[in-house]
């Protein structure tokens, strides 16, 4: 059966991820390989997986396999599965007109790159475009498992705007895509590039991977020509076809005969990365359940992560017995070591598991606690044993990974144990010191954890609340990232010492301290009166400060008040933050606050009253409620 073919436009997101691809899309080419062999594997697993409950979908095409061959005469690359195939619709849905979020995701990433690394484009789940690199018309013919002969599909496209649909006779379920090479992009012709290709990038890939035998020598069988384009010939024709890739499931093999960079083409391939991965986990546990993880990190976050793809969950996949189940991110990890790359496969699992059952069973909310826990013993490990490729994870993960603190209270100190800050005593910027080295250089009686957050890290290290343990030589963790104070709202000791904010609360001070404090107080008595009146109800307080030694002011805040900067930041976002008062210290020495206490002029005490508390609000991140009057007040000051 045959019709005509019908002419459609691509949406114009894909049409302009294709430009794209034609165009910018310059280094590391033959990646098409790995993505349309990778589609071609996920169609053979997605057969394995409904062929559960319908066994007769295997019938006929033989096993499950993948035949890659390139045709010389016609210029033609073949890639052919015998995996679930496509209807009519789900090819217009996937690979016509329908923009995922992955494509949105890839225009935001590549809009300002002008060449770009074809590796690139696996991540974003559009890798079906990456054959428009190497070729100029793209043909694609595919039946359903489940559909009668007679409802094959072709589609075909140049990736200029548009494609066409026909209805066709297939013999044969799965999909075949033929790449027509764009000039200048022989190379893929050869059979031995096509099989160095497949070694390099797909050997783990658990499905068969055939080429023509002896292809070495020629075009092997597949100018035989008959059917459409050449690629029903290769079919038809070929005289026998050798498995070229391992073609096993690397994690159901022994640890100890795998090697390292076994390990790290799995990972490539599995997480469509090109870096290699910094560390992994292989096990088997065997028992009244038994189940295999083999569990990685990478050692740069993917676009998506950096891009806030929050949603996107892929690269943790449940195989049961060794079929694949589906994408279980999700249901496998929690949210915070959503980095984490990897396999599991359970042996007691029924098949017949629905995402719906699995959120809810008991089987695997163990497998997912023993996930959790070898990923954490995995972070452990690196920071004892390779610092360098643990300070890099940390600066791609770190963040993430702090999340964990408030979303997993039971690994709360485990967690806590690997995050790194930056501090006074540390070195500049270098995030290098642990909770576990600040304890151990802590001051005979100190029995705090200080820090402090703010937005930046000069604006941190810059705190005036800082001055005082200056002066006293304690050291204070400096906390810049934007998840800090939210996640110290939830980490309220460590190692039993409290870790406490250098701006709230009060200072423990000695008696004498506290003597001398209060006699400060006392002795400024009149000037914290008349502070208090020229600012009003701008402030809940006005005090002398034990944090000050250089300033002359800072914001003070309660145990349990948030910090201005992030008070702003969530206002920005749209939250609805209860205004508060702050409260304003001030150091009585600093000359500011001498001359404030001399200035007879009511008008000039009132600008200086007002810079004391704005400069402190400035300090703290707070946003001024009115920078055109801070600024008039201090060019009255200076012109003054
Ligand atoms: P991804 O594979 O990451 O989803 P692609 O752009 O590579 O993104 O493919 C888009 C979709 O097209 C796939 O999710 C799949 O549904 C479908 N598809 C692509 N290749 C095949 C194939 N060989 N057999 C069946 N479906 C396929």
């Amino acid at each position: 059966m045959t019709t005509t073919p019908e002419t459609r436009k691509f949406e114009a997101e894909v049409a302009q991820v294709l430009h794209l691809v034609t165009h910018s899309l310059y280094s590391h080419k033959e990646i098409f390989l790995r993505e349309l062999v990778s589609n071609a594997s996920d169609a053979c697993d997605k057969l394995r997986f409904e062929a559960i409950a319908q066994p007769d979908l295997l019938a006929g095409a033989g096993e499950l396999h993948i035949d890659v061959s390139a045709d010389r005469e016609a210029r033609t690359v073949t890639i052919r599965d015998t995996g679930i195939g496509m209807s009519r619709d789900e090819v217009v849905e996937n690979i016509g007109s329908i923009a995922s979020s992955g494509t949105r995701r890839f225009l935001e990433a590549m809009g300002s790159e002008q060449k770009a690394d074809a590796r690139l484009i696996g991540q974003f789940g559009v890798g079906f475009y990456s054959a428009f690199v190497v070729a100029d018309r793209v043909t694609v013919l595919t039946r359903r498992a489940d559909a009668p002969a007679g409802e094959g599909v072709k589609w075909e496209s140049d990736g200029r705007g548009e494609y066409t649909l026909e209805a066709v006779d297939l013999p044969e379920r799965g999909t075949t895509v033929i790449l027509h090479l764009k000039e200048g992009e022989d190379e893929f012709l050869e059979p031995w590039t096509l099989r160095s290709l497949i070694t390099k990038y797909s050997d783990h890939v658990a499905f068969p991977i055939r080429m023509p035998k002896d292809a070495g020598d020629g075009d092997a069988g597949a100018d035989a020509d008959a059917g459409t384009d050449g690629e029903a010939g290769a079919q038809a024709a070929a005289p026998a076809w050798e498995t070229v890739n391992d073609a096993s499931a690397l994690w159901t093999r022994p640890k100890a005969e795998i090697g390292d960079e076994e390990y790290q083409n799995f990972y490539k391939a599995l997480g469509h990365d090109f870096n290699d991965a910094a560390a992994w986990t292989h096990n088997r546990v065997e028992g009244s359940q038994s189940f295999t993880t083999l569990l990685y990190l990478p050692s740069q976050p993917p676009f998506d992560l950096m891009m806030g793809g929050r949603d996107e969950r892929k690269g943790l996949k449940l195989y049961i017995k060794r079929v694949f189940i589906m994408d279980a991110a999700e249901e496998l990890l929690p949210n915070y070591l959503r980095f984490v790359r990897g396999v599991v496969d359970a042996d007691d699992l029924p098949l017949n598991v629905s995402r719906e059952i699995l959120q809810h069973n008991r089987q695997l909310e163990r497998i997912k606690g023993a996930c959790v826990k070898r990923v954490l013993d995995l972070i452990e490990k690196l920071s004892r044993d390779e610092p360098e490729k643990f300070a890099a994870f940390l600066k791609a993960f770190g963040n993430t990974l702090k999340e964990g603190i408030v979303e997993d209270a039971g690994n709360r100190e485990r967690i806590a144990k690997l995050l790194r800050f930056s501090s006074t005593k540390g070195e500049g910027e270098a995030r290098d010191v642990s909770l576990d080295d600040y304890i151990g250089r802590m001051q005979d009686g100190q029995d705090a954890i200080w820090y402090v957050t703010a937005d930046g890290h000069r604006a941190a290290a810059g705190s005036p609340q800082l001055e005082a343990f200056k002066a006293r030589g304690i050291e204070v963790l400096l906390m810049s990232d934007r998840i800090d104070e939210w996640m110290l709202g939830h980490l309220r000791e460590y190692a039993g010492k409290p870790m406490r904010h250098v701006a709230k609360g009060e200072l423990p001070l000695d008696e004498a301290e506290k003597q001398k404090l209060a006699d400060a107080a006392g002795a400024a008595a009149p000037l914290l009166e008349r502070i208090k009146r020229l600012l009003g109800d701008r402030v809940e307080d006005v005090r002398v400060s034990a944090r000050l030694t250089d300033s002359p002011s800072c914001l003070a805040m309660s145990e349990w008040e948030m910090a201005p900067h992030l008070a702003k930041l969530l206002r920005d976002a749209g939250q609805d933050v209860p205004e508060q008062n702050p409260t304003l210290e001030i150091n009585p020495q600093h000359a500011l606050l001498r001359r404030l206490q001399g200035e007879a002029d009511d008008a000039r005490a009132t600008d200086l009253a007002h810079l004391l508390l704005e400069q402190a609000e400035l300090a703290a991140g707070a946003p001024l409620p009115d920078p055109a009057a801070f600024l008039q007040r201090v060019n009255r000051l200076l012109a003054g």
